[in-house]
Parts: structure tokens; sequence; C-alpha cells
């Protein structure tokens, strides 16, 4: 039997841990052969403890055969220690009143302080995926506290994007989803997100072709996907939870076994490609062999496509210096 692999989740009594963390312990992560000890971080708050305790019952009560063991911690030092996988969904949300710059802040605390405890705890080929919004800059934070740590084991969620763009290119082009491949999805985790079909194809055949209307591309299916998160918690009341534990468990299980050759989108700390300033926290197109990432590279960018990848890195260079500051210190 396989060596267990241990998955530290932050944030874990909240929504998206409580449909992500079933998940896990189930296989659909790290593969149905693998077993996993999840290590649960939570702040120490007397109410979130408690909260994540009962999660851990419901946990216990599935007797998931895969689930070899499982904390509860309120200190990111014991929460990630020697941790193979580490996924940071806990951030602060915007509260009442509070500006942009004092979430920036708030978050920035937060991801410096996890992102030392990972470069002195974790195991020294610790991944890690930030989905805690703004879940870029929270990872660059996170990456440049952690000097000790390959910078290349840090990554963001674009996944979610990713499928979101696939869905809506699957309903228009009548085609499913499982046969689009090549989709791309460019910079920030937010609505300035570049969702990129220029080069997706189905069965080797253009999907641009197939649809053939740049109207729709600008005024509906960008806008659509953009704005996904905001229309969700207009529908349902609360925000995608489910969603995006689906696609952090994408992220993870495609990081872990790989694509065989397919594309899939990641945020990751740039290498300079496509014109990216190194080390932004950039959505890219890539493929996934043997645990590594490779960004890929070659794709032609139009004048349009030039604009809104531009929109996009300025929105994560404005957030980077608005916290700049934090990480002199
Ligand atoms: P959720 O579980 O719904 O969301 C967690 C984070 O994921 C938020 O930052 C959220 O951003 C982000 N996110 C990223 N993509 C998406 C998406 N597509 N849809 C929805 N959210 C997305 O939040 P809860 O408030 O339910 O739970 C958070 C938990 O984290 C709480 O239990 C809290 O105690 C804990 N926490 C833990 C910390 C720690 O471990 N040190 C620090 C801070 C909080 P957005 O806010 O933009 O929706």
């Amino acid at each position: 039997a396989k060596t267990p692999l241990r998955v530290a989740v932050t944030g874990a009594a909240g929504q998206i841990g409580y449909s992500l963390l079933f998940r896990i312990a189930n296989g659909d992560m790290l593969g149905k052969d693998q077993p996993v000890i999840l290590q649960l971080l939570e702040i120490a708050d007397e109410k979130a403890q408690k909260a994540l305790k009962g999660v851990m019952m419901e946990i216990d009560d599935c007797a998931f055969p895969l689930l070899a063991g499982m904390t509860a911690h309120a200190d990111p030092m014991t929460a990630f220690k020697d941790a193979d996988y580490a996924l940071l969904v806990g951030a602060r949300p915007r509260g009442p009143g509070m500006e942009r710059k004092d979430l920036l802040e708030a978050n920035a605390q937060i991801f410096t302080v996890q992102g030392k405890a990972l470069d002195a705890v974790a195991s020294r080929n610790v991944k890690v995926l930030v989905v805690g919004n703004p879940a870029n800059t929270n990872a660059y934070i996170a990456m440049k506290s952690a000097p000790s740590l390959p910078a290349k084991n840090f990554t963001a969620m674009l996944r979610l994007d990713h499928n979101r763009a696939l869905s809506q290119v699957a309903a228009k082009s009548g085609k499913p989803v499982a046969s689009i491949e090549k989709m791309a999805v460019w910079g920030n985790h937010s609505p300035t997100m570049y969702a990129d079909y220029r080069f997706a194809t189905v069965d080797g055949q253009s999907v641009k072709d197939m649809i053939n209307d740049d109207a729709w591309n600008r005024d509906t299916f960008l806008p659509t996907v953009g704005k996904r998160g905001a229309a969700i918690i207009e529908a349902r009341g609360l925000s995608s939870a489910a969603s995006a534990a689906n696609a952090a468990i994408d992220h993870m299980h495609d990081w872990h076994v790989g694509t065989n050759g397919k594309w899939t989108t990641m945020g990751i700390p740039s290498d300079g490609s496509y014109g990216i300033p190194k080390d932004t926290m950039f959505g890219f197109p890539v493929t996934v062999e043997n645990g590594e990432y490779t960004i890929v590279q070659g794709l032609p960018i139009d004048e349009f496509s030039q604009e809104r990848i531009n929109l996009t890195l300025k929105e994560l260079t404005e957030e980077r210096e608005g916290v700049a500051h934090l990480l002199k210190a």
C-alpha cells in the first residue's frame, strides 16, 4: 500500500471546506489508491474550532477507506507540519465599510504568517494552492514569505474560471464539455481574467471557427465568465462553494497526476513568458507531467488579447504594490 500523503487545508470549517474535505478523503484529488492524512486549520476562535470538530465528526462518519488520519489545528506551525499538499482556502472576507486596501492588508498578514510556517515545517516539496481571495496576490505573498521552498510550488486557483469557460463554450457550440481541448485563462482570478478560446479544439476542429461570433466572445462570453461568481451569489444567496471546491480538486489532481499532454490553467509565478514580469502570480495555459507544470509556449497574442492581458496584469501589479511594504519587514 502507498504511504499516506499529508494534506493541509485552511479555512476548513468554511463553506468551501465543507465541499472540499469529503472529496479529498474520498480519493478524488490524489487518487483512489492514495491514503491521505488531513491536517485542518481554523482560526483560534472558539466557534470556528467547534464548527471544525463538527465537520470532523461527519468525516469520521463517512468511514472513508483512504483516510489514514485527521487532526484539527489553530496554529499553522502544527497544521503544515510535513504537509505534502496545502490548500489555503481560509481568507478574510470583505467586511462592511472595508476598503480594498484594508482587505489586501488583512490577507497579506494571514498569508505572510502561513508562508513562513510552510517554509519552516512543511515537506520541502510541498505543493501549495491558494483559493482564498485575492488568490493570486495571497499566493504571491505566501511564496515570497517562504524563501527556502521552490517558488514554483506556490500556485493560485484559476481553474474555476477555466471550468466556467469550458462550460460556456460547450453550451454555445453544442459540444460535450469533455471534448473541448486547449482552453486557456490568462491573469488574475477576478473579473479581469481573460478566458481565451482562440486555440480551443473539438476533435481537432477549431472552436472559434465553429462559434464564429466575435461579438459573442466580447459581449456575452467574457462578461459571463468574469461575473459568474456574482451571478451565483445573486441566485443562491451564498457564494459558489461546491464549484470552487471542485476546481481546487481538479487543480491539485492534475498537478499530482498530470494532464497527459492536455492543457489546463494554473495561476503560477511567471518565468517571463508572454512578457509577464517574472514572479507575477498569473494564470497561464499549462501542461503537467511528473508533478511539474510547463507553460504552453508560442501562442500568438493578437491585439484584442494583448489588451485584455495588459488589463489583468495591471490589476495584479497594483495589488502587489499595495502589499509591497508588508513584505519588506
Ligand atoms: P468560503 O469557504 O466560502 O471561501 C473561502 C475563500 O475562498 C474566500 O476568500 C473566498 O473569496 C475564496 N474563493 C475563491 N474562489 C471562490 C469562488 N469561486 N467562490 C467562492 N469563494 C471563493 O468562506 P467561508 O467564510 O465560509 O469560510 C472561510 C473560513 O476560513 C472560515 O471558517 C474562517 O474562520 C476561516 N479563516 C481561516 C483563516 C486561517 O486559517 N488562518 C483565516 C481567515 C479565515 P471571497 O471572499 O472573495 O468569496
